[in-house]
């Protein structure tokens, strides 16, 4: 099977789950990476390395900022005349965006998120979970290029192979500046920390880390104001424990609608879909809308006061009492176990 992977980066950084469909990819056959931007001669080789066949690389001044028109277009352009059997990508924003836009001029569809891929005669046939990852659905699709995004993390990063070489192809971009209707004028940076979607170690914080009615808060605060400032105490413990495990700091829907974090941070199915080794859940009930977007974590604990609590029904282990109790604990201990 003739696979095609795209490799999506921001400058130059390329997201790890764009390996991983590189990996995925190579499992069925000959792989070719397909890399757009400008001065990202550096991502062909870490493709090589990764276990690339085939580079295609468009590298030009209208491919600087990711711009879907301008990046789908070429895509599309390229595999129209190459016809590639399927093309994969990573379920990145990105990524879905590129998909299904690209599918939309290739006449074809989109499997999107997908967790395992098999070969069926020619046809490839993928898992993707359901209804909130309540059910896990096989399907196939009939019609060339067969499009697939893949979940990162549900497939392993190939072993690299350094100084690996292949076949570079140099490519144009299919749309010059003047027809490019949106132009980029600038970023700004979010948040730092460690990135939800690439953690292998996240730690969560949901609408019970702002419940300690020992603390006291500073005179003068109304109603809002005073429950922000104790979710900011309760995450305070949710981010210490985050930093000396080197983990992603993660929150329930609850937590970001009352203000305690930003969207960024939000886990479930309107937020991030996060597959980690290890998910610890701090004062998260376990709504069916959270569970769809960290159910396939590896290992889960939960912490919470509620012993009937849903989050428990999916956690390895489960730990009934006090976050505010639970939390310094735990820090303490793993800082001793680790040296920190
Ligand atoms: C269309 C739709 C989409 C949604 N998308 C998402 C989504 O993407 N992500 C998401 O998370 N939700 C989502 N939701 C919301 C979801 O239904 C829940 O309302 C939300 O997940 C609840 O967040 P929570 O668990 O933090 O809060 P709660 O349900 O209020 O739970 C708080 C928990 O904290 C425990 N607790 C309280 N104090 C302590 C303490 N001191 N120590 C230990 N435990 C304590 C309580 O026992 C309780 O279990 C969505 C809802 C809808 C309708």
């Amino acid at each position: 099977m003739k696979t095609w992977v795209y490799i999506d980066h921001f400058k130059g950084q390329a997201m790890p789950a764009s390996w991983e469909a590189l990996g995925a990819g190579k499992n069925l056959g000959t792989v070719t990476a397909v890399i757009f931007g400008q001065n990202v001669e550096a991502l062909a080789k870490e493709a090589f390395e990764n276990g690339a066949d085939e580079v295609l690389l468009a590298d030009d001044v209208t491919l600087a900022d990711y711009r879907a028109e301008a990046f789908s277009s070429s895509l599309s352009k390229l595999a129209a005349a190459a016809s590639p059997d399927a093309i994969f990508l990573p379920t990145t924003t990105r990524g879905r965006e590129i998909a299904a836009m690209a599918a939309i001029d290739l006449k074809t569809g989109v499997m999107v998120d997908v967790t395992a891929i098999e070969v069926q005669g020619d046809s490839i046939v993928v898992t993707r979970p359901i209804y909130a990852g309540k059910l896990l659905s096989k399907e196939t699709c009939s019609t060339r290029p067969q499009i697939v995004t893949l979940r990162g993390r549900a497939f392993p990063k190939p072993a690299t192979q350094a100084g690996r070489t292949s076949t570079l192809t140099k490519v144009s971009p299919a749309m010059s500046e003047a027809d490019i209707k949106s132009k980029v004028e600038g970023y700004t940076t979010a948040e730092a920390g460690v990135s939800l979607i690439d953690a292998s170690v996240i730690v969560s914080g949901g609408r019970g880390v702002s419940n300690n009615p020992a603390l006291t808060p500073p005179g003068g605060l109304d109603e809002k104001q005073t429950e922000i400032w104790r979710a900011q105490q309760g995450f305070a413990l949710v981010k210490e424990l985050a930093s000396v495990l080197g983990a992603a700091v993660g929150a329930s829907r609850a937590a970001v609608d009352a203000g305690y974090v930003t969207y960024s941070h939000q886990v479930g199915q309107t937020g991030k879909v996060v597959s980690p080794d290890l998910y610890i859940a701090n004062g998260i009930s376990g709504a069916i809308q959270h569970l769809a977007g960290m159910r396939t974590s590896k290992v889960i604990v939960a912490v919470n006061k509620d012993t009937d609590a849903p989050i428990f029904k999916v956690a390895r282990y489960g730990v009934v009492g006090d976050l505010f109790q639970i939390l310094p604990a735990l820090t303490a201990a793993f800082k001793q176990r680790l040296g920190k």
